[in-house]
């Protein structure tokens, strides 16, 4: 590194993609890696280079050392295994999709998410789902199209193109109950402030926002000369301001205002989800450390009439990785709703944080909401 990176975790995080695996059958994938990797460490925090770490919270996923080269293994380049960072792999987990529900991405570029969720859609027999006659059951919403493109791609690699519906659009405009017919889940993960990502990433797109269309596709290219990519860039939150988003902006608005656009345009993609009469889960995301993003976009939903007519609550801890340790801030539910303790504290169980670096990756928020039909 170039010396500010210290406090870093060194762990990549990658997962086994039970889609490129001969009848889903992962085990001889993770055989492989155990080879490769002899030696098993019981903490991420243990990790050195050569050992491997199997994470106790999302089935498949494993952590290594950011210094093995696991890019230019064959599995990677097949397809196999992909990079994505621990935290970004809870919304899959927590909506945990079976074969027989159809799961909309409301905001689904690069497709990390989305690809996670057809793993588990579809994992146990990915040759049925690449059947011609069905369905897809996945239905991917992307405003940007360049990103749709990177999506698209992100589905092929991953296996699971024949599944998914890819539509380049705004999802609060172009997503209908008539397009995604019988949806029963959503992953609902817009764009966020990106607080919680940290080191080279986050500089980078730091940069590419102040510079300019230009050195942006030069940051692009950047990223593909070096030797071990990242896991698909987060966006951060160049795509709330609608038109004016493709305008490179000079100067920023204050953080508050900022977050106050962006909490405005998280609770519209949410509020979106919860109009669909067929769906009965909904987990939402951000890579924000900001309350405002999170337990306040949460409670604003709970508040609004649309919403509580829907009948839609946060989901228990039970559904939401409980044995995860860092949970949503009390705090926050115990300003509004300040006579019931014991629903403040349900509320915040129900949700998850992450810290960045502390907790092995990136900050991230997420929670799920359910309701009975
Ligand atoms: N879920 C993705 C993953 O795991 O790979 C990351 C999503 S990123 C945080 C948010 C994405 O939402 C960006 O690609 C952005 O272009 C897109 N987006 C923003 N507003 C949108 C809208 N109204 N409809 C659809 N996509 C939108």
């Amino acid at each position: 590194g170039d010396g500010t990176d210290d406090d870093v975790p060194p762990v990549r995080w990658v997962r086994v993609n039970p889609l490129r695996c001969p009848k889903g059958n992962t085990d001889s994938v993770v055989d492989e890696l155990t080879r490769k990797f002899p030696t098993k460490v019981d903490s991420w925090r243990d990790i050195v280079p050569g050992t491997i770490y199997h994470d106790e919270f999302v089935p498949l996923l494993f952590g290594v050392h950011t210094q093995d080269k696991i890019t230019s293994h064959e599995l990677y380049k097949q397809g196999k295994i992909i990079i994505q960072d621990r935290a970004s792999c809870f919304p899959a987990t927590i909506l945990n999709p079976g074969p027989h529900d159809i799961v909309v991405d409301a905001c689904a570029a690069p497709g990390n998410k989305t690809t996670h969720v057809a793993s588990y859609m579809f994992g146990n027999e990915p040759d049925q789902g690449h059947s011609k006659d069905r369905k897809p059951q996945i239905h991917a919403f992307e405003k940007d199209p360049e990103r749709a493109k990177i999506l698209q791609k992100m589905v092929k690699t991953a296996g699971c193109a024949q599944n998914i519906q890819v539509n380049v659009g705004d999802f609060t405009k172009l997503a209908t109950p008539a397009l995604c017919k019988g949806v029963t889940g959503f992953i609902v993960d817009p764009s966020c402030s990106g607080s919680g990502i940290f080191g080279r990433k986050y500089v980078d797109s730091l940069n590419s926002r102040r510079q300019g269309a230009d050195s942006q596709k030069q940051g692009a290219k950047d990223n593909e000369d070096e030797d071990v990519p990242e896991e698909q860039e987060q966006d951060e939150d160049d795509n709330v301001d609608g038109d004016e988003a493709n305008n490179s902006k000079p100067t920023r608005d204050p953080l508050e205002t900022r977050l106050a656009k962006l909490a405005s345009f998280q609770f519209q993609v949410v509020k979106h989800a919860m109009s669909f009469p067929t769906a009965t889960r909904i987990v939402y995301s951000t890579c924000s450390i900001h309350a405002e993003e999170n337990e306040r976009v949460v409670i604003d939903l709970l508040l609004d009439k649309k919403v509580q007519e829907w009948g839609w609550t946060v989901s228990k801890r039970e559904r939401a990785i409980p044995s995860w340790p860092r949970r949503g801030l009390v705090s926050e539910f115990e300003e509004i709703f300040r006579d019931d303790k014991e629903k403040c504290q349900e509320m915040a169980d129900g949700c998850i944080r992450a810290l960045p670096k502390e907790d092995g990756g990136i900050g991230f928020f997420a929670v799920s909401f359910e309701r009975k039909l």
